[in-house]
């Protein structure tokens, strides 16, 4: 029935396939019996396999075992999943946070929750599939503006005649890895009396001493910014949360269709995140490394020559003018035994290799991509 439209996928190359490893995440990872140096993952600071984490995840497990049963409405949270809320409260300065099972499972349920048909939402063209996703399944009406383009949105913005306007942006965009201009979105946002919704998957951990955009533009959380990050990127967990103001979150508890008809996480993935959040509290060095490595490669692939695409953080995607290109260098990488997937349409418009650069890299496997790209 498929078999016809796979073989169009294959011609256009762009049938996709899965990469399933033979052992845990980490720099170095094995497919097929052979090692290769890893820089497609978004394991920031190196934590997916820290030993506290796991210790705190199997001690959590020990005493809350392991299916949670229920959604969190019913019985399916253990007090630790409120534990967990009240320290990302702390650690953001918010009055609130919630836990959604995923940031796909939080940007789909709370957008469509704080937003009705006389809302306006007004997107970034390069936002994350699931704020996409989270606008088509809200009854408000979505206008996408022009990538970090604040004079196209405020056009928008006064052309629109709404009586609620949610402005939402990634706050380090996950294909191009440039940050948005949370700072003038604030003043925008603040002007328009809109909320400004921050998706921080891949800001939590890496910017603002990895408390996010806000701390790295040095503002304050205010009643009508809503956050929502990941513990499934530098965290090295799984799960994301939604932080802002109790109403906000009290709203979106009895709204967000991901939250109140899913099951809730295991304990033992909750613990975990609160294991990598006491870590990255109190490990400055972690984030210090991540940017140490980040300038050594970016640095490294700019010299040769490379177009780095605007890239401002760990994520370095990598210029390659096609799909055809764009493959033909990721495999001439994976020979070499580097492993950096082509990244092709539709996740992007443009087809690039994406680096991600972490913490737990080494000079000497930063050193091995740059003499490889050099050479390719
Ligand atoms: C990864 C990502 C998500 C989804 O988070 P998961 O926890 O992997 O479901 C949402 N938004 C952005 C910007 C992301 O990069």
């Amino acid at each position: 029935m498929y078999a016809g439209q796979l073989k169009i996928l294959e011609e256009q190359n762009l049938l996709r396939r899965l990469n399933d490893r033979e052992c845990s995440q980490e720099p170095r990872i094995m497919f097929e019996g052979k090692e290769y140096v890893n820089f497609s993952s978004n394991d920031y600071l190196g934590l997916a396999n820290h030993p506290f984490i796991i210790d705190g995840a199997k001690k959590a497990m020990d005493k809350y075992g392991f299916g949670p049963g229920a959604s969190r409405l019913l019985s399916g949270g253990s007090i630790l999943h409120k534990h967990l809320e009240d320290r990302i409260s702390q650690f953001k300065g918010t009055e609130s946070s919630l836990v959604f099972n995923s940031g796909y499972a939080a940007n789909t349920g709370v957008i469509p929750a704080l937003s009705d048909e006389d809302t306006t939402l007004f997107s970034d063209e390069f936002n994350h599939a699931s704020i996409i996703d989270g606008c088509r399944l809200s009854a408000a009406e979505t206008l996408v503006y022009r990538h970090k383009d604040l004079e196209h949105l405020k056009a928008l913005m006064e052309r629109d005649g709404s009586k609620k306007k949610i402005v939402i942006t990634d706050t380090v965009f996950s294909m191009d890895g440039d940050i948005a201009p949370v700072n003038k979105l604030y003043d925008i946002c603040k002007k328009f009396g809109a909320l400004l919704y921050l998706d921080e998957a891949h800001a939590t951990g890496v910017i603002g001493n990895g408390k996010g955009a806000l701390a790295h533009f040095d503002l304050n959380p205010e009643p009508w910014i809503v956050q929502m990050g990941t513990f499934s990127k530098a965290f090295g967990s799984y799960g994301a949360f939604l932080s802002g103001s109790s109403e906000v979150v009290q709203w979106t508890l009895n709204n967000a269709r991901s939250l109140v008809f899913s099951t809730a996480l295991p304990s033992c993935v909750i613990a975990a995140s609160m294991a990598a959040l006491e870590l990255i509290d109190n490990t400055p060095e972690l984030i210090e490394k991540l940017w140490m490595n980040r300038e050594k490669l970016a640095a490294g692939i700019e010299i040769i020559g490379y177009d780095i695409m605007g890239s401002e953080t760990p994520i370095i995607p990598v210029r390659t003018g096609s799909i055809e290109n764009t493959l033909r260098l990721s495999a001439y990488l994976f020979e070499k035994g580097i492993f950096a997937p082509a990244i092709r349409p539709p996740t992007v418009k443009e087809a690039r290799i994406r680096i991600n650069v972490t913490a737990a890299h080494t000079d000497e496997d930063i050193e091995r991509l740059i003499e490889a790209l050099k050479r390719a």
